[in-house]
């Protein structure tokens, strides 16, 4: 296992390996002084460059990146979305929790659409049927569960049985699944160099531009190889990557899961992946499969999980082909042609956090799964927060803030511990 490093994953996003050849924007060079300084170009930090020139259109920002936009963990991401997220163990107990975190989420969601909509964004934002699919009793009892709670808030959701998946996603390896109608898929890829590409122009976007030092003297000092940018307020948009800068050492891990996507198949085997044109499938269980079909002929899975470092690219493509030809034995001849990491800001009671961490310096991360739409909510009401804008008490409280995790080699040792027992509770979900 590697170390967590802040951009090069051992493998490219196989969702930006499809996508046409890209020209970065220019590595930062000399001497800058601006007003806001983002740093890290993935969903948060887009949506806060966005909004923080909506709000300050004369002011000048800078937004860097230490990789490219599209090879992070936003274009490395299984591409499911939607404006109401709910725990893997919904029950009446959190039920208010979920409606509490519901209009942020909605807010987040369809800003986001609606810049995907005017900017004419080409990343297959469709609204797709996302299936939870269990496939032992725990599983089960969590979606039968899951979906009354859904039927008292007024969700529309539906209990498929196995023989309805066979006939829509192809598979017979689920005994049932909860169909939860209001839900999105999109190519993530596409959708983060769409969000970064369609910027003002006013924005000064620099990628391959690693922030390797943060100081204040006054303002903020921002040293890049190369480079050093004075900042009076600086956005830390880097997710897991906030521990590099000291941040939140006791709040968050970097925890990697991984994909693949299969080849393009041939008619004969794409048609034999289910009656529905777009579905998805989420595990009823953390440590569980997520799967989904891209466009008419490849089928992506994603799973496994690692501590702060990424697994070996052998273990990881034979864990996910076993994943993958356990649910579609009749396409098992069908190769992966993309496996690929991504990182993730774990933290242990699954909040993000979000706000101000010092005089003019802000960060917000630590979405887990769902930074598509949270990422973009916090970063939006961020930029919000920055320029005195709009009310965000109920924010923090609908969200909560990470709470403490132990030192090394504490936290090492937990993290371990607590992935065996939720492995094993995932069964045959993993
Ligand atoms: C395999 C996988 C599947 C997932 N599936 C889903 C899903 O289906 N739906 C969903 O909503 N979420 C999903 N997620 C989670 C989602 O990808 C993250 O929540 C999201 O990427 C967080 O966005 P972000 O902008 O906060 O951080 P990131 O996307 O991690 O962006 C941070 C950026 O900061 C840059 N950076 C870091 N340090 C520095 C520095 N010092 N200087 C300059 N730049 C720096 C990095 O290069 C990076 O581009 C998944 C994640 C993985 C790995």
């Amino acid at each position: 296992m590697t170390r967590s490093r802040v951009h090069d994953f051992n493998a490219p996003s196989g969702w930006n390996a499809m996508l046409p050849p890209r020209r970065p924007n220019p590595q930062a060079a000399g001497r800058h002084r601006v007003k806001y300084a983002v740093v890290g170009a993935g969903y948060t930090g887009a949506a806060a460059a966005r909004r923080l020139h909506e709000l300050d259109p004369s002011a000048d920002i800078m937004l860097l990146d230490a990789g490219v936009v599209g090879e992070g963990s936003s274009g490395r991401n299984s591409g499911f979305t939607r404006p109401l997220e709910f725990p893997m163990e919904l029950t009446r107990a959190n039920a208010g929790r979920v409606q509490k975190i519901a209009p942020f989420l909605q807010e987040g969601f369809y800003w986001l659409k609606d810049i995907v909509e005017r900017h004419g964004i080409d990343c297959g934002l469709v609204r797709a049927g996302v299936i939870r699919g269990a496939a032992t009793d725990l599983g089960e009892s969590r979606i039968r569960t899951a979906s009354a709670v859904l039927d008292e808030l007024g969700y529309e959701n539906q209990i498929l049985g196995r023989e309805e998946l066979v006939d829509r996603v192809a598979t017979s390896y689920y005994r049932c699944g909860l169909l939860v109608s209001d839900s999105y898929l999109l190519q993530p890829a596409a959708l983060i160099r769409g969000l970064v590409d369609s910027l003002p122009k006013a924005i000064a976007v620099h990628e391959r531009s690693q922030v390797k030092k943060l100081s204040r003297r006054g303002n903020w000092h921002l040293e890049l190889d190369g480079a050093t940018v004075e900042a009076e307020r600086v956005v830390l948009a880097t997710n897991a990557y906030v521990k590099h800068f000291g941040y939140l050492v006791d709040r968050t891990v970097a925890t990697y899961t991984y994909a693949a996507l299969t080849e393009a198949m041939a008619p004969e085997d794409a048609g034999r992946t289910g009656s529905m044109t777009h579905w998805g499938i989420l595990p009823p269980h953390k440590m569980g499969t997520t799967c989904r079909r891209f466009g008419r002929d490849r089928l992506m899975v994603r799973s496994l999980a690692s501590y702060e470092g990424e697994l070996s690219p052998s273990a990881v493509r034979a864990g996910l082909t076993r994943i993958y030809q356990a649910r579609w034995p009749h396409l098992a001849h069908v190769k992966l042609e993309h496996v690929w990491g991504g990182a993730t800001a774990f933290t242990m009671n699954g909040a993000p956090w979000w706000g101000k961490f010092d005089e003019g310096l802000y960060s917000a991360g630590g979405c887990n799964g769902a930074g598509i739409t949270k990422g973009t909510l916090l970063g939006k009401r961020l930029a919000e927060l920055m320029t005195g804008h709009g009310e965000h008490a109920g924010l923090t409280e609908a969200f909560g803030t990470p709470s403490w995790i132990a030192p090394e080699p504490f936290r090492r040792i937990g993290y371990h511990v607590i992935a065996r027992k939720e492995r094993k509770m995932a069964g045959a979900e993993r």
